[in-house]
Order: structure tokens, then sequence, then C-alpha cells
């Protein structure tokens, strides 16, 4: 029962507008970029549970993060993919 309460409620927990944007995503693109601390971290939980717009921003560019990391550690696999590639060819002959 409060379970349901709560999730029909979450929207509501937060804060649709940001008092300040500019300066939570700042914060939250400089934590997403490693230089958290553990006062960052509370920070950001804090910011995360009460700011809807932080909340999208932080997970938008957590994202974009990621897709960045992937594109550039495949850039950087080549030569040992051609050496499994070699290797499996050599297996199969
Ligand atoms: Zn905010």
């Amino acid at each position: 029962m409060d379970k349901n309460r709560n999730k029909s409620s979450e929207s509501g927990k937060r804060k649709l507008n940001c008092s300040d944007e500019s300066k939570c995503f700042e914060l939250l693109e400089s934590i997403l970029d490693g230089e958290e601390t553990s006062s960052s971290k509370e920070i950001l939980d804090e910011k995360l549970a009460k700011c809807q717009p932080c909340f999208e921003h932080y997970h938008l560019e957590k994202v974009i993060r990621e897709i960045l990391k992937n594109k550039c550690t495949k850039q950087m696999v080549p030569a040992e993919l051609a050496d499994s590639i070699r290797q499996k060819i050599q297996e199969i002959k």
C-alpha cells in the first residue's frame, strides 16, 4: 500500500525546477568526470533526490559518458582484435 503511494507521488518528491541549474549541472558534470570526493557524493545524492532537472541531467550525462567511453575503448582495441581473429583463423586451419 505504502509502496504504491510512494510511486504515484514520486515526481512530486523532486522539484521540477532547479533553483540554480547551471551551478548544479556543473557540479554533476565534475562528479561524472571523476572529480568525486566523499562530500560531493553526499551533495550529489541530495541534489538527485530533490531536483528533477538535476536527476535527468545526471543520468543523461552518465549515458553520454558511457557511450564515449565505449567508443574510445573500441578504437584502442583493433590490434588485439586483429590478433584474436588471426588466432581463430589458425584454429580453423
Ligand atoms: Zn538542481
